[in-house]
């Protein structure tokens, strides 16, 4: 369920924008039994421009609010930074918290200790919406409305022209499978509507962060799910959208967590270790347990 919640959090920020999609957005939190319920600080700012794309924890602790109140921390004093640019990798075993640093960032909840700084400033003095305008994301679970292709795209942004969208979707490895359909960009998709495959799916949200241009990027990486050809297209894809912006990936995929700039290994909500892969690979720890362990996989 968190899954999908996330890339739909953004999205319904952004549908926000869009004067008719008030009701949407009630509807849909209504369905998921949610308030948006961070509101902004009295003196809430915009974010300002002068570190955009910086990104840091300052000794974070996080428990899920509907948790038990005595049950373990989920992340515990969990500090780094990646500044404007970097891509930065986060990996670890399953449950150790990379999927929550990511729900962090946009401020999908609030930290129990410590503070998440965004373009140099709290994120608890920046107004919300201003917060999310300056973050994509790619994730596992892409949510469609009902509504045509084209429509999907706009949720990024609404003033996008048909050139800008055929763009986006060039860049993305999206447009020649669009114009293959019946309807082209007026094709009906989400419920009810033509079905997208996975691959499919995610390359529309690559489009969509590229109309965006988020200055920070957060790419869920899948885990399975694709065929290897449709894989490889994504990635190229992905390649492109983390061009030119700050990109944290929860990475699950060796190929793509050995270019980064910088890992964070993280088990047990806590960071254990961070480096190059070349540095990381040095050392007898996890990462380098992580990565014999997807060696052994892929040719088992
Ligand atoms: P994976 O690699 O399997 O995706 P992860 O490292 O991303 O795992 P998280 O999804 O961040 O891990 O989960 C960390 C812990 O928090 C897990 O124990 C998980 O069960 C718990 N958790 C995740 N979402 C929630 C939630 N909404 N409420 C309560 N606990 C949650």
């Amino acid at each position: 369920q968190a899954r999908l919640l996330f890339p739909m959090m953004g999205l319904l920020r952004v549908a926000l924008d869009l004067q008719t999609s008030q009701s949407l957005f009630a509807r849909i939190f209504q369905y998921l039994d949610l308030s948006p319920a961070i509101i902004d600080a009295p003196n809430a700012r915009a974010v300002s421009p002068a570190a955009l794309g910086r990104v840091e924890f300052v000794g974070v602790d996080f428990r899920y609010p509907d948790t038990e109140a005595r049950s373990r921390l989920t992340l515990k004093n969990i500090s780094f930074v990646v500044e404007p640019g970097q891509y930065a990798a986060f990996v670890g075993p399953s449950g150790s918290g990379k999927t929550t640093i990511s729900y962090l960032i946009p401020r999908m909840y609030e930290a129990s200790k410590g503070h998440i700084m965004f373009a140099g400033e709290n994120v608890t003095d920046l107004q919300q919406d201003s917060l999310v305008d300056h973050i994509g994301v790619v994730s596992q679970e892409t949510y469609l409305f009902h509504a045509t292709i084209a429509d999907n795209l706009r949720y990024a942004k609404p003033d996008a022209t048909d050139a800008e969208l055929e763009a986006a979707a060039r860049a993305a490895n999206i447009h020649k499978t669009i114009v293959s359909f019946p309807d082209g960009y007026d094709t009906m998709v989400g419920e009810r509507g033509y079905r997208l495959s996975g691959g499919e799916k995610q390359r529309i949200a690559i489009a969509r962060v590229l109309l965006k241009d988020p200055a920070v990027l957060v790419l869920d990486e899948a885990t399975s799910a694709l065929d290897t050809v449709s894989e490889r297209i994504v990635q190229k894809a992905l390649d492109v959208a983390a061009r030119n912006r700050t990109t944290i990936a929860i990475a699950h995929r060796l190929s793509t967590v050995i270019n980064a700039d910088v890992i964070f290994v993280i088990d047990g909500g806590e960071i254990v270790d961070r480096g190059t892969h070349v540095e990381l690979m040095g050392r007898d720890g996890v990462y380098a347990r992580l990565v014999a362990e997807q060696i052994r996989m892929t040719t088992a």
